[in-house]
Protein backbone atom coordinates (compact mmCIF):
# COMPACT_ATOMS: atom_id res chain seq x y z
CA UNK A 1 0.00 0.00 0.00
CA UNK A 2 1.25 3.64 -0.49
CA UNK A 3 2.85 5.73 2.27
CA UNK A 4 -0.54 7.85 3.18
CA UNK A 5 -2.28 4.84 3.43
CA UNK A 6 -0.02 3.57 5.95
CA UNK A 7 0.05 7.07 7.50
CA UNK A 8 -3.42 6.99 7.99
CA UNK A 9 -3.40 3.70 9.08
CA UNK A 10 -1.16 4.59 12.03
CA UNK A 11 -3.32 7.34 12.96
CA UNK A 12 -6.33 5.28 12.72
CA UNK A 13 -4.84 2.70 15.05
CA UNK A 14 -3.96 5.19 17.51
CA UNK A 15 -7.42 7.67 17.26
CA UNK A 16 -9.13 5.46 19.98
CA UNK A 17 -6.78 7.05 22.81
CA UNK A 18 -8.40 10.26 22.11
CA UNK A 19 -11.45 8.99 24.13
CA UNK A 20 -10.00 6.21 26.33
CA UNK A 21 -7.17 8.53 27.26
CA UNK A 22 -6.98 11.94 26.07
CA UNK A 23 -3.35 12.80 27.94
CA UNK A 24 -1.58 9.75 26.11
CA UNK A 25 -3.23 10.10 22.66
CA UNK A 26 -0.72 12.91 21.69
CA UNK A 27 1.87 10.39 22.48
CA UNK A 28 0.17 7.36 20.84
CA UNK A 29 -1.19 9.38 17.53
CA UNK A 30 2.99 10.48 17.32
CA UNK A 31 4.18 7.39 17.75
CA UNK A 32 1.88 5.31 15.51
CA UNK A 33 2.22 7.86 12.36
CA UNK A 34 6.35 7.62 12.73
CA UNK A 35 6.11 4.06 12.86
CA UNK A 36 3.93 3.20 10.07
CA UNK A 37 5.36 5.18 7.75
CA UNK A 38 9.16 4.26 9.13
CA UNK A 39 9.66 1.20 7.60
CA UNK A 40 9.54 2.81 4.02
CA UNK A 41 12.45 5.03 4.95
CA UNK A 42 14.13 2.14 3.03
CA UNK A 43 12.80 3.02 -0.25
CA UNK A 44 16.11 3.63 -2.01
CA UNK A 45 18.14 1.37 -0.35
CA UNK A 46 16.61 -2.47 -0.02
CA UNK A 47 12.97 -1.79 -0.30
CA UNK A 48 10.79 -3.73 1.83
CA UNK A 49 13.24 -5.47 3.72
CA UNK A 50 15.91 -2.72 4.81
CA UNK A 51 13.95 -1.38 7.36
CA UNK A 52 11.01 -3.74 7.26
CA UNK A 53 11.01 -6.62 10.22
CA UNK A 54 7.94 -8.03 9.88
CA UNK A 55 8.60 -10.67 12.63
CA UNK A 56 10.71 -8.38 15.16
CA UNK A 57 8.56 -5.30 14.88
CA UNK A 58 5.78 -7.42 16.17
CA UNK A 59 7.34 -9.79 18.57
CA UNK A 60 8.66 -6.03 19.96
CA UNK A 61 4.81 -4.30 20.12
CA UNK A 62 3.36 -7.01 22.00
CA UNK A 63 5.33 -6.49 25.18
CA UNK A 64 5.18 -2.63 24.63
CA UNK A 65 2.19 -2.65 24.54
CA UNK A 66 1.72 -4.35 27.86
CA UNK A 67 4.65 -1.97 29.70
CA UNK A 68 2.59 0.88 28.25
CA UNK A 69 -1.21 -0.48 29.52
CA UNK A 70 1.34 -0.98 33.38
CA UNK A 71 3.39 2.17 32.82
CA UNK A 72 1.33 4.58 30.97
CA UNK A 73 3.46 7.10 30.71
CA UNK A 74 3.93 9.64 27.31
CA UNK A 75 7.37 8.42 26.47
CA UNK A 76 6.43 4.54 26.95
CA UNK A 77 2.87 4.82 25.11
CA UNK A 78 4.79 6.79 22.08
CA UNK A 79 7.17 3.94 21.82
CA UNK A 80 4.87 1.03 21.93
CA UNK A 81 2.36 3.04 19.29
CA UNK A 82 5.55 3.10 17.00
CA UNK A 83 6.43 -0.32 17.27
CA UNK A 84 2.66 -1.57 16.94
CA UNK A 85 3.01 1.01 13.51
CA UNK A 86 5.79 -0.28 12.06
CA UNK A 87 4.62 -3.92 12.23
CA UNK A 88 1.06 -2.91 10.91
CA UNK A 89 2.80 -2.04 8.19
CA UNK A 90 4.77 -4.89 7.37
CA UNK A 91 2.07 -6.50 7.91
CA UNK A 92 -0.29 -4.32 5.30
CA UNK A 93 2.73 -4.46 2.74
CA UNK A 94 1.70 -8.51 2.66
CA UNK A 95 -1.62 -7.68 1.73
CA UNK A 96 -0.77 -6.14 -1.07
CA UNK A 97 1.03 -6.43 -4.26
CA UNK A 98 4.87 -7.29 -4.81
CA UNK A 99 7.73 -5.53 -5.12
CA UNK A 100 7.92 -4.74 -9.02
CA UNK A 101 7.85 -1.60 -11.53
CA UNK A 102 4.19 -2.23 -12.87
CA UNK A 103 2.71 -4.61 -9.78
CA UNK A 104 -0.63 -4.72 -11.26
CA UNK A 105 0.84 -7.22 -13.70
CA UNK A 106 1.72 -9.51 -10.60
CA UNK A 107 4.48 -11.28 -11.52
CA UNK A 108 6.70 -10.76 -8.48
CA UNK A 109 6.72 -12.89 -5.77
CA UNK A 110 8.07 -10.70 -3.33
CA UNK A 111 6.03 -8.42 -0.93
CA UNK A 112 8.11 -8.38 2.07
CA UNK A 113 11.53 -9.91 3.62
CA UNK A 114 11.14 -12.04 6.96
CA UNK A 115 14.32 -11.60 8.40
CA UNK A 116 13.56 -14.72 10.48
CA UNK A 117 12.86 -16.72 8.15
CA UNK A 118 15.81 -15.22 5.82
CA UNK A 119 13.50 -14.97 2.93
CA UNK A 120 10.90 -13.21 1.30
CA UNK A 121 7.33 -12.89 2.04
CA UNK A 122 5.12 -13.66 -0.74
CA UNK A 123 2.04 -10.85 -1.60
CA UNK A 124 -1.69 -12.18 -1.02
CA UNK A 125 -2.93 -9.24 -3.18
CA UNK A 126 -5.66 -8.38 -0.95
CA UNK A 127 -5.70 -4.62 -1.89
CA UNK A 128 -4.00 -5.29 -5.53
CA UNK A 129 -1.24 -2.89 -5.39
CA UNK A 130 -0.16 0.45 -3.83
CA UNK A 131 -1.98 3.11 -6.05
CA UNK A 132 -4.53 1.26 -7.10
CA UNK A 133 -7.99 2.30 -6.51
CA UNK A 134 -8.63 -0.37 -3.60
CA UNK A 135 -5.90 1.37 -1.67
CA UNK A 136 -7.55 4.51 -2.61
CA UNK A 137 -10.89 3.58 -1.01
CA UNK A 138 -9.07 1.85 2.40
CA UNK A 139 -7.02 5.75 2.48
CA UNK A 140 -10.65 7.68 2.25
CA UNK A 141 -12.20 5.07 4.07
CA UNK A 142 -10.17 5.70 7.19
CA UNK A 143 -8.67 9.20 6.49
CA UNK A 144 -12.24 10.96 5.97
CA UNK A 145 -13.42 9.79 9.42
CA UNK A 146 -10.33 11.09 11.10
CA UNK A 147 -10.71 14.48 9.48
CA UNK A 148 -13.62 14.75 11.85
CA UNK A 149 -11.93 13.30 14.65
CA UNK A 150 -8.37 14.82 15.22
CA UNK A 151 -7.77 18.25 15.11
CA UNK A 152 -4.64 20.29 14.47
CA UNK A 153 -1.02 19.04 12.99
CA UNK A 154 -2.62 15.31 13.63
CA UNK A 155 -5.54 16.41 10.79
CA UNK A 156 -3.19 18.40 8.73
CA UNK A 157 -0.78 15.35 7.76
CA UNK A 158 -4.70 13.62 7.13
CA UNK A 159 -5.65 15.89 4.67
CA UNK A 160 -1.84 16.10 2.90
CA UNK A 161 -2.34 12.22 3.05
CA UNK A 162 -5.89 12.20 1.18
CA UNK A 163 -4.48 14.62 -1.17
CA UNK A 164 -1.24 12.81 -2.18
CA UNK A 165 -2.82 9.79 -2.33
CA UNK A 166 -5.30 10.71 -4.61
CA UNK A 167 -2.92 12.22 -7.08
CA UNK A 168 -0.85 9.24 -6.70
CA UNK A 169 -3.49 6.98 -7.26
CA UNK A 170 -4.66 8.95 -10.62
CA UNK A 171 -1.03 9.08 -11.80
CA UNK A 172 0.15 5.65 -10.85
CA UNK A 173 0.27 3.91 -13.92
CA UNK A 174 1.83 6.88 -15.86
CA UNK A 175 5.04 7.35 -13.51
CA UNK A 176 5.35 3.51 -13.56
CA UNK A 177 5.98 4.20 -17.32
CA UNK A 178 8.10 7.12 -17.06
CA UNK A 179 10.64 6.22 -14.44
CA UNK A 180 12.48 3.66 -16.32
CA UNK A 181 13.15 6.93 -18.68
CA UNK A 182 14.01 9.63 -15.54
CA UNK A 183 16.23 6.97 -13.54
CA UNK A 184 18.37 6.58 -16.92
CA UNK A 185 19.67 10.32 -16.13
CA UNK A 186 20.60 9.25 -12.90
CA UNK A 187 24.82 9.52 -12.85
CA UNK A 188 26.58 6.18 -11.99
CA UNK A 189 28.06 7.01 -8.84
CA UNK A 190 23.92 7.68 -7.57
CA UNK A 191 22.53 4.72 -9.86
CA UNK A 192 23.18 2.15 -6.86
CA UNK A 193 20.15 4.26 -5.21
CA UNK A 194 17.91 3.73 -7.61
CA UNK A 195 15.56 0.66 -7.09
CA UNK A 196 16.60 -2.41 -9.45
CA UNK A 197 12.77 -2.42 -10.67
CA UNK A 198 13.59 1.72 -12.17
CA UNK A 199 16.26 0.20 -13.67
CA UNK A 200 16.49 0.51 -17.44
ZN1 LIG B 1 6.52 -0.80 3.23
Amino acid sequence: MMLPTHAVVGLALAAPLLVLAPDLSTAALTGALLGSVFPDLDLYAGHRRTLHYPVIYTALAVPAAVAAFVIASPLVVGIAAFLVGAAVHCRMDRYGGGLELRPWEGTSEKAVYDHVRGRWRRPKRWIEYDGSPGDLLLLASLGVPLLFVLEGPFRLVVVVCLAVGTIYVVLRRRLAAIAPTVFAYVPDRLARYVPERYRP
